[in-house]
C-alpha cells in the first residue's frame, strides 16, 4: 500500500493565516464596505460617507467622524484577533458591538493596498492630538505609522481588492452589479441607525444619501415608494425582548423575501425562526410560499444570545429562540388583526377611507339582516353555541375565511379562537351587536354570547359576493 510521505506540521505565517480568514470574510467588494462600515458605527460616527470607484475593485473609501484610534493602536488595527472590542473573556457572551472578532482590517489588508488615517477626539486622548496618524498595509506588508494631515475620526482606504488573489478577482462581477451588492449593504446597514447620516459614491456620483431622521422614515428606505403608505407600525415588548418597527399590509407579501428584513440589536440577522415566525403570522392572509414585508428590529440583552456562530455574523443563536418566536408571531399578528386589511389599490383619503367603512357597515348590517330568517329554527345537529361541548362539526363557514383561521391558532386568544369557530349562521342573535378592538362583534345569543371576527366575515361577504 503506497502512504503519502509525511510531513512536518508547520505553523501557518501570520499573512496566509489572514489570507485564510479573508477568504471566509472578505467574499467581495460588499463584504469590505460590511466590516468598514460596521467599524464605524462601533466608533460611534454619526456621519459615515463610503465612495467607491469601479463596483469597489479600485478603491473603497470609508470616511466616519467617530472616536478615531490612536497613533499607537493603528499597527495594531491591522493585526489579526486584535481587537478594542473585548476586554474579558466574559465580554465574549455579552456582545454590543458590531465587530469582535479582531479580523476584518487583517483580513482587508492583507488582500489589498489598504491605508487607515485617524485622529482621535480632542477631548478623548490622553493629550490633545494635534494631527492625524496614517499606516499602510500592502497585502500584509504593514509600514510605519506617519503623521498626516486629517480630520477626526477614520478614514479606511482599500485599494487593489483581491490583487493578490486571482481567482477571488476573477469571480466578481460586472461592475454595476458589484456596485448592487454595496448599495444593497449599505442600506442594510443604515435602516437600524436613524440617527447617522449615510452617504454612498460611485466613481464620483453621488447615489444614496440618508440623512438623519426618525426610525419609521429611515425604515422605509427598504421598500419602494409604492409601498410606503401600505405599512402598519409595529413596537411590542416583553420582559426581555422589544420589537419594533414596520410591517406591509398582507398584499405586499412576494415570491421571494426581499423586503423582509430582520435585525438583532441592530445587526441585519438571517434566522429561520423568526422569518419562520413572521410568516406565520400571516398565514391565511397572504397566498402560500409568499414572503410579507416587514423590517422588524429585535432589542434584547446581549447575553441573551450567541452572535459569534458564523464569520458574518449573519447568524445568532437566540437562547430562548422559542419566545422571540412566540413574540414575533404574536406581536405581528396584533397588529393586522386590528386592521383594516382590506387591500388597496391606492392610498385613500380621509372621503374616501369612511365611505369604505360606511360601505362596510352597511353590508355588515345586511349580512346580520338576513340572519334571523336562518337562525329562527335552529336544527338540532346544530344547536345554538354550545360552549365546552364538542363542536367540531359545526366548525363554521366562517372558520374556513382566512382571518379566523389566523385567529383560531392563536392559543393567546383562545376563548374569542374558541367562539369564532362556531357558526354564525348556527346562532341565534339577541339583541343588537357592539364591536370590539375595531375587529370583533360581540352579541347576544339566545343562551349566551357570540363574538364574530369582523374580517373573517367581510371577507366572507366579499368572497360570496
Ligand atoms: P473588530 O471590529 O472585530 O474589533 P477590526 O479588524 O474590524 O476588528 O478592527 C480592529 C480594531 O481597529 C477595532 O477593534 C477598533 O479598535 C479599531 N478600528 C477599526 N476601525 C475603526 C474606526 N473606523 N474607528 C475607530 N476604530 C476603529
Ligand atoms: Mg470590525
Amino acid at each position: 500500500m503506497d502512504r503519502p510521505p509525511i510531513r512536518p506540521i508547520q505553523q501557518l505565517s501570520p499573512s496566509l493565516v489572514n489570507r485564510i480568514a479573508a477568504g471566509e470574510v472578505i467574499e467581495r467588494p460588499a463584504s469590505v464596505v460590511k466590516e468598514l462600515v460596521e467599524n464605524a458605527l462601533d466608533a460611534g460616527a454619526d456621519e459615515i460617507i463610503v465612495e467607491v470607484e469601479d463596483g469597489g475593485r479600485e478603491l473603497i473609501r470609508v470616511i466616519d467622524n467617530g472616536g478615531g484610534i490612536p497613533p499607537s493602536d493603528l499597527r495594531l488595527a491591522f493585526a489579526s484577533h486584535a481587537t478594542s472590542k473585548l476586554l474579558t473573556d466574559e465580554d465574549l457572551f455579552r456582545i454590543g458591538t458590531k465587530g469582535f472578532r479582531g479580523e476584518a482590517l487583517a483580513s482587508i489588508g492583507s488582500v489589498s493596498h489598504s491605508r487607515i488615517v485617524s485622529r482621535v477626539a480632542q477631548a478623548r486622548g490622553p493629550a490633545p492630538q494635534d494631527s492625524a496618524y496614517e499606516i499602510q498595509n500592502r497585502g500584509g506588508e504593514i509600514g510605519d505609522v506617519q503623521a498626516c494631515a486629517g480630520n477626526t475620526g477614520t478614514i479606511v482606504e482599500v485599494r487593489n481588492l483581491f490583487f493578490n488573489v486571482p481567482a477571488r478577482r476573477k469571480f466578481l462581477k460586472g461592475t454595476q452589479t458589484e456596485f448592487g451588492y454595496i448599495s444593497e449593504t449599505v442600506t442594510k446597514l443604515a435602516l437600524p441607525h436613524p440617527a447617522v447620516a449615510f452617504k454612498l459614491s460611485h466613481n464620483g456620483r453621488g447615489v444614496l444619501d440618508l440623512p438623519k431622521t426618525d426610525e419609521t422614515d429611515r425604515l422605509l428606505q427598504a421598500w419602494p415608494n409604492e409601498f410606503h403608505e401600505m405599512r402598519l407600525p409595529i413596537d411590542a415588548r416583553d420582559a426581555e425582548v422589544r420589537l419594533h418597527g414596520i410591517i406591509g399590509l398582507p398584499e405586499l407579501a412576494r415570491p421571494t423575501p426581499r423586503y423582509q428584513q430582520f435585525y438583532l440589536n441592530g445587526r441585519p440577522i438571517r434566522d429561520k425562526f423568526v422569518q419562520h415566525a413572521f410568516r406565520e403570522a400571516y398565514r391565511g392572509l397572504t397566498e402560500p410560499g409568499r414572503y410579507p414585508a416587514g423590517v422588524l428590529l429585535i432589542e434584547m440583552s446581549p447575553g441573551d444570545v450567541d452572535v459569534n456562530v458564523h464569520p458574518t455574523k449573519a447568524e445568532v443563536r437566540f437562547r430562548d429562540s422559542g419566545r422571540v418566536h412566540g413574540l414575533v408571531m404574536a406581536a405581528v399578528r396584533e397588529v393586522l388583526l386590528g386592521n383594516d386589511l382590506t387591500p388597496l389599490a391606492a392610498p385613500r383619503g380621509e372621503d374616501e377611507q369612511s365611505s369604505f367603512r360606511l360601505d362596510m357597515r352597511e353590508k355588515l348590517a345586511a349580512f346580520f339582516k338576513q340572519m334571523p330568517a336562518e337562525v329562527a329554527e335552529p336544527t338540532p345537529a346544530s344547536p345554538a353555541l354550545p360552549l365546552g361541548e364538542d363542536r367540531s362539526e359545526r366548525v363554521a363557514s366562517v372558520e374556513a375565511t382566512p382571518a379566523s383561521r389566523l385567529q383560531n391558532r392563536d392559543a393567546g386568544v383562545a376563548p374569542t379562537a374558541e367562539l369564532a369557530k362556531t357558526s354564525v349562521s348556527g346562532a341565534s342573535l339577541a339583541g343588537p351587536a357592539i364591536q370590539l378592538h375595531n375587529s370583533y362583534l360581540v352579541a347576544q345569543s339566545d343562551d349566551g354570547m357570540i363574538i364574530i371576527d369582523q374580517h373573517a366575515l367581510h371577507e366572507r361577504i366579499m368572497f360570496e359576493e
